[in-house]
């Protein structure tokens, strides 16, 4: 981190880099998930950088992020932002009571419940605080916010929650293996560090299912982007945007966006929005004139070197294909959980993934592999006694913000039964 020298310092975060570049990308998204105001400004060249009055910068130096304070980060990444937010901090303590890996709504819930009530509480976030939630524009139907709330705003609000109570929150951090030992959990995280706990609760969640095209990674950021993509819906000023899927983080997407747009198309596989999507979605798509539903259809390929330029849409009914020309694709179709860090454990998974707890849990145990306790066990509890799943992750969860939280309040009056009886 350097001082910005004589360069006026920002009067908030200021960030700036080349168009389409993906390590920009990485950190709006970031930022617009961890609910951080920030300006964007895109350099395409010296004349660009003398037009927007910003000392001129070596290309090979951006994206560079200015900070209020007068400093700023030359070549800047998401860990390197979030150390200087303060965000990526060591845990305290040797062992915990209770480690909660995802801060989504589920894992935040539970952590402010736990801390709460006096449990010592480690929260684990490999990403951006807020999970899925946290990159929806407008939730509307949660308890208690008649207007609706961003999933930012609802984030950043119990993550202060969790911080009043006296969760570590351990952000940028990923648990990659677990070891189940008498004493509790032990996990391995991604950047070598080792984290022990009595009880653990697993809120991964979901991440998104990929469209499976060539091009696809060589473009992600770089003008094709997973789930409501809240960050660029700035960028789209004027253009036709596409959005892929028909559920209700599509729809949300969709309405974001024909905010911005000159035009929002949702490219849909079903025969209508009306079986994927809630009705009040339904009602809001219909009456705004902007946004156009193209049912049947799929996405078959991308088109662009070092940026996104076209797509080609098959019809899957005549299987007719057309190119179009547009710089945002937007991809909201589904998740696969994320519990591969589970693969070579006793925890049991279905067959799509998803975590087993309670009575599901019996339900699969054989006499290879039995439950090993004499009480059956506890409704959110994994095959593994005294490590419990929540939210999205659990098999036959119901994928929404109110459910999520409710479990991560019920986990933890589990946790206690299950920390007394040991
Ligand atoms: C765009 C969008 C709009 C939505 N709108 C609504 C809505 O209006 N109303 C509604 O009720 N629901 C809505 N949903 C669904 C809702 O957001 C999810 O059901 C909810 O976020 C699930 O919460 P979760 O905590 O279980 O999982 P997630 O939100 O998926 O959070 C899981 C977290 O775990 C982290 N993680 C994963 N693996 C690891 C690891 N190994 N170590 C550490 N961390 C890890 C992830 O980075 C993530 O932050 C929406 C979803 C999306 C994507």
């Amino acid at each position: 981190m350097t001082p910005a020298h004589d360069a006026p310092k920002p009067a908030r975060i200021r960030l700036l880099g080349a168009p389409h570049s993906v390590q920009a990308f990485e950190i709006r998204d970031f930022l617009s998930r961890s609910g951080v105001a920030y300006d964007w400004l895109e350099l395409d060249g010296a004349a660009s950088q003398a037009l927007a009055g910003v000392q001129p910068v070596d290309s090979a130096r951006l994206p560079v992020c200015e900070f209020p304070d007068g400093t700023r980060i030359d070549a800047a990444t998401v860990p390197a932002v979030a150390a200087r937010l303060g965000w990526i901090t060591t845990p305290r303590l040797a062992t915990y009571d209770v480690s909660i890996y995802g801060a989504g709504p589920a894992g935040l819930s539970a952590a402010v419940y736990a801390a709460s009530e006096g449990l010592k509480t480690v929260l684990v976030e490999r990403q951006a605080i807020g999970g899925q939630a946290g990159s929806s524009s407008l939730i509307e139907n949660y308890l208690g916010f008649p207007q609706g709330v961003s999933g930012a705003e609802l984030a950043e609000r119990a993550r202060q929650q969790a911080a009043r109570f006296g969760v570590d929150i351990l952000q940028l951090r990923e648990g990659v293996y677990a070891t189940f030992r008498d004493d509790g959990i032990h996990v391995d995280m991604a950047d070598g560090s080792h984290l022990a706990a009595r009880v653990n609760i697993c809120a991964t969640g979901i991440e998104w299912r990929r469209l499976r095209l060539e091009n696809e990674d060589r473009l992600l950021g770089a003008g094709v982007f997973y789930g409501a993509g809240a960050s660029e819906a700035p960028m789209c000023q004027g253009e036709t945007v596409y959005v892929v899927g028909g559920g209700n983080s599509a729809g949300q997407a969709a309405m974001h966006f024909s905010a911005y747009a000159h035009a929002v198309v949702m490219l849909v596989r079903g025969n209508s929005l009306a079986d994927t999507l809630s009705d009040y979605l339904v009602r809001k798509i219909a009456a705004t004139a902007n946004v156009r539903v193209v049912t049947h259809c799929e996405v078959a390929a991308l088109q662009g070197e070092g940026s996104l330029q076209a797509i080609t849409v098959r019809d899957r009914q005549t299987g007719k294909e057309e190119t179009l020309p547009t710089r945002h694709l937007f991809v909201c179709i589904g998740g696969l959980p994320n519990t591969d860090w589970a693969r070579d454990t006793p925890i049991a998974r279905d067959s799509a993934g998803y975590l087993l707890t309670g009575a599901d849990v019996l339900a699969a145990a054989t006499p290879a592999s039995p439950w090993p306790l004499q009480r059956p066990p506890y409704h959110l509890e994994t095959s593994v006694p005294g490590s419990f799943a929540i939210g999205d992750v659990r098999h036959g969860s119901i994928k929404r913000v109110a459910t999520a939280v409710g479990e991560g309040a019920m986990a933890v009056a589990f946790v206690h039964q299950y920390l007394h009886q040991a």
